[in-house]
This record gives structure tokens, C-alpha cells and sequence, in this order.
């Protein structure tokens, strides 16, 4: 069937094509480097990391730009509240942002483009609107005239009724903007402090929603293939940027458009008012690995609402722990001699995990071929054992699979800890009266140089010198 994507425009599942064979453009909003991006913020990234990977996994080159708002109406009034410059106060959130990325193993983007560095490109866009006879100039700040883009609308699926043409609409923080005509450029004014530009459109800045019509284009051309976000950023922001770029080409710019859902936290519009807003770092604090924060975070379909839970993190940490385990155990199976069920497992998997992923990145269909994988092939372990061939086989596998997921490979915990979990498990063991378990258990920690010894008060354990 190939794969297959639900493009927010048309609402309907198109076959993928992109248009120029083998190779895939993609266009994804990024931060606004005024705080630490918040787990919401990082579902929509991660979303559009597992497409990245999941097209190159397809054999694609993608070029993915990913652009930073660093500045626009929050930006500037938090870096005016601290007292210091726009470009020293992005920069703080631009590098906490580059550390998440490395954090939740991202693969990065080929272009990280920063909006202050494109003035120049949104002005000539601008310009070309005005002559054009999409914009106008009122109060030396520019507008985009809705009414003057047929169509305008389409993409968030209006009702004509819904469109209030001749209504202007200054702000961008776009929670509070409504249906009219957008800034385009704002003439400056007291609240922007120094924070302004000299052009021949005036003295002001760019509104954001022109950022991304400007770094798109520079960086992917006038026809790219997918541009994605967050479903609130459909309207205004998408269907503001669609309308300015369309106008400008001349044509459709964009073939598909992916949209993620919302997060919700324990059922619940995520707020700081509500005491459930929650940054990265926050649940890191709290004690959750990476890994195990990637997991939760991409595990739901993106076009489904995630309810992010404590307990869901849990359960997301125990899916992991027995994705590492078998890992061990694939590690320690006793030798087999070579059959045809390990091979045939592994085409099984394969099929359906990449089955459902051309459907729409259909992931918990993925993820569910993959356990289904892990559950026969420990059965294989207890009964046979593998062949080394197999294990070698079963490994390729998962570092195939791992590029796409990005949470297979296991942290290297401190030594300490590792061993505790160790005597741990053989002591649940011992208790157990599976002593070939706590004998198997005895001499992985010997070969890490552990040398045991059990007392009244418990294990104690020492590093061999
Ligand atoms: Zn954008």
C-alpha cells in the first residue's frame, strides 16, 4: 500500500508522494525561545522526529528546517521585564532548547534557522504582497487583506459565516488572536523598546506568522512537501502562513500538512494555574529517564489526544525495562544450534511494524509487532536457546528499529547502580527458590568484577581490585 498520511488539508489519507523522487522537505514550527519548551510542546517535536526518522528508515533524504521564533510579542516583553537585550535573553532559551533536543536523543534537523536573522527576506515578501494587492499599510503597520486570498480559510475547514474580512488583528500571540487581517509588520512602538528594524517598510518587525512563510521558502524553495505542527497552530498561525506564501508563489506551496494533537495532563488542559505545567526538566527532576520520557511522548497515534499521567509514565518506564531485559536475555541466551523460527519472527515484525507506520505513523500498531516480537523470541530463549547467528540477526534488527523509536538502546547507568539492580533481581531469586536464576545472576556480576558476599544483614558486594 505505501505509505500513507492524513493531510490536514483535504482531511482525507493521501498516498505519499513527494515531489521530487527519493528526497522529502519538510517544514516544522519550532520554539519560541521565550521559556523552556513544556511537554506539549515536545510531543509535537517528537511526533515530528518519528516522521523524520520513519522517512529515512523508508530509505528518503529529508530536509528538515525547524525554525526559532526569537522574537515576537512574548519574547520581547520577557526580555524587557528582565532588563536585558532581546538577542542575550533568546539565547538562554535557544541553548536550554539544543540540551532537550540532545537530552530526548533527537535527530536533528538539517537547518535551525532564527527569525531575526531573515528580516531582510520577510521585507522583500512583504513588499511583493503590497504590490501585489494582498496587503495594506495602516498606521505604518502592514496588514494581510483576507478577503483578498480566495480560499482563505480552507485549511482550519471554515464556514464562510466564520470569516470576518476587514477586521484587523494587531497581536501575535496567537491564543488570543481571532479571524481578520493580520499584521504582516508592525510599526514599532513604546513596548518594543529596542527592539526594531530600519527598512523601507519603516521603522518595526515582522509579525510572527510571516517568519515562517520567510524561512520556509529561503530554505526549502516556493514547493516543498510537508510542513507540520501542533493542531493549534492550524489556525491562525498555518493558515495565516499559507495565505502568504501562496500569494507570494503564486501557487500551492505545501502538499501535505500533518497536524499533532493536544496533550492533556491527568485529563486536563495543561496550565500553570493548575499546578500540572511541565517542563523537560521538570519530570527529570522527578526521577524519569530519558528514554522513558520519549516513550510516553511518542507512544500515542499524533493525531490522538495524549493523556500524559504519572501512571502512564510508569507504565512507559516498566515498557522499557522489558524491552532492555530481553535485550540482557538475547545477550545471555545459553548457545542453540540455528533454526528458521528466529528469521521468521524478525519478517513477521518487520512487516507489521512498517505496515503500521505507513499508515499514518500508525505507533502504538508499531509498538504493539514489536512486543509481539519480544514475547515469541523469549519463548525461543527458555525453551532452545539462540544460535549466535540469531542473536547477531536479532540485534540488526533492533538497531534498525531503534532508528526509527530512538529508545532501545539502554543508558548507561553508574556501576553502583547497576550492580544493586543486580543483587536485587537475585535476591527475588533466591527468595523464589530459582537458584539456577540466582546462580546465572552470580556470574554476570562476577564477570563486572563483583565479588559477593551474603550476610545475616544482606548482600554485600565489593569491586575485585
Ligand atoms: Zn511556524
Amino acid at each position: 500500500m505505501g505509505l500513507v498520511f492524513l493531510n490536514t488539508f483535504t482531511r482525507k489519507k493521501e498516498a505519499f508522494a513527494p515531489l521530487e523522487p527519493g528526497k522529502v522537505e519538510l517544514y516544522t514550527c519550532g520554539p519560541t525561545v521565550y521559556d523552556f519548551p513544556h511537554i506539549g510542546n515536545y510531543r509535537t517535536f517528537l511526533f515530528e522526529d518519528l516522521l523524520r526518522r520513519y522517512l529515512k528508515y523508508k530509505g528518503f533524504s529529508v530536509v528538515q528546517v525547524m525554525n526559532l521564533t526569537d522574537v515576537d510579542d512574548r519574547t520581547i516583553a520577557a526580555s524587557r521585564k528582565e532588563g536585558i537585550p532581546l538577542s542575550e535573553y533568546t539565547a538562554r532559551y535557544s541553548k536550554a532548547f539544543f540540551e532537550d533536543l540532545k537530552t530526548l536523543n533527537f535527530d536533528l534537523a538539517e537547518h535551525y534557522p532564527a527569525a531575526t536573522e531573515h528580516v531582510g527576506e520577510m521585507v522583500e515578501i512583504i513588499q511583493k504582497l503590497l504590490k501585489d494587492g494582498y496587503a495594506y499599510e495602516s498606521g505604518g503597520s502592514i496588514y494581510y487583506k483576507i478577503s483578498a486570498f480566495p480560499g482563505y480559510g480552507t485549511l482550519p475547514h471554515f464556514k464562510p459565516d466564520e470569516l470576518k474580512a476587514g477586521a484587523r488583528v494587531a497581536a501575535d500571540s496567537y491564543e488570543k488572536e481571532e479571524v481578520g487581517d493580520f499584521a504582516l509588520w508592525k510599526a514599532w512602538d513604546e513596548k518594543d523598546g529596542d527592539v526594531f528594524w530600519e527598512t523601507p517598510l519603516g521603522k518595526g518587525r515582522p509579525g510572527w506568522h510571516i517568519e515562517c512563510s520567510a524561512m520556509s521558502m529561503k530554505y526549502l524553495g516556493d514547493r516543498f512537501d510537508i510542513h507540520t505542527g501542533g493542531v493549534d497552530n492550524i489556525f491562525p498561525h498555518h493558515e495565516n502562513e499559507r495565505a502568504q506564501s501562496d500569494a507570494f508563489a503564486g501557487h500551492p506551496v505545501v502538499k501535505y500538512w500533518l497536524h499533532s494533537e493536544h496533550l492533556l495532563v491527568e485529563g486536563k488542559k495543561m496550565s500553570k494555574s493548575l499546578g500540572n505545567f511541565y517542563t523537560l526538566r521538570d519530570l527529570l527532576t522527578k526521577g524519569f529517564a530519558p528514554p522513558a520520557i520519549r516513550y510516553a511522548l511518542i507512544s500515542v497515534h499524533y493525531r490522538l489526544p495524549l493523556n500524559f499521567t504519572f501512571e502512564g509514565m510508569t507504565a512507559a518506564r516498566g515498557a522499557l525495562e522489558r524491552l532492555y531485559d530481553f535485550q540482557r536475555s538475547v545477550k545471555n541466551a545459553k548457545e542453540a544450534r540455528e533454526g528458521v523460527e528466529v528469521g521468521h519472527a524478525i519478517h513477521k515484525a518487520r512487516e507489521t511494524f512498517e505496515q503500521e507506520m505507513d499508515d499514518d505513523l500508525n505507533i502504538s500498531g508499531a509498538l504493539a509487532a514489536l512486543f509481539d516480537f519480544v514475547r515469541e523470541t523469549n519463548r525461543l530463549i527458555i525453551s532452545y536457546g539462540l544460535s549466535p547467528k540469531d542473536k547477531e540477526k536479532i540485534g540488526e534488527f533492533l538497531c534498525k528499529l531503534d532508528s526509527v523509536l530512538g529508545f532501545l538502546k539502554e543508558p548507561s547507568v553508574s556501576i553502583d547502580l547497576q550492580v544493586e539492580k543486580l543483587i536485587a533481581q537475585r535476591n527475588d531469586a533466591r527468595s523464589q527458590k530459582d537458584f539456577a536464576r540466582s546462580d546465572q545472576l552470580r556470574l554476570e556480576l562476577e564477570k563486572m568484577g563483583i565479588i559477593l558476599e551474603d550476610t545475616p544483614q544482606g548482600t554485600k558486594w565489593k569491586k575485585r581490585l
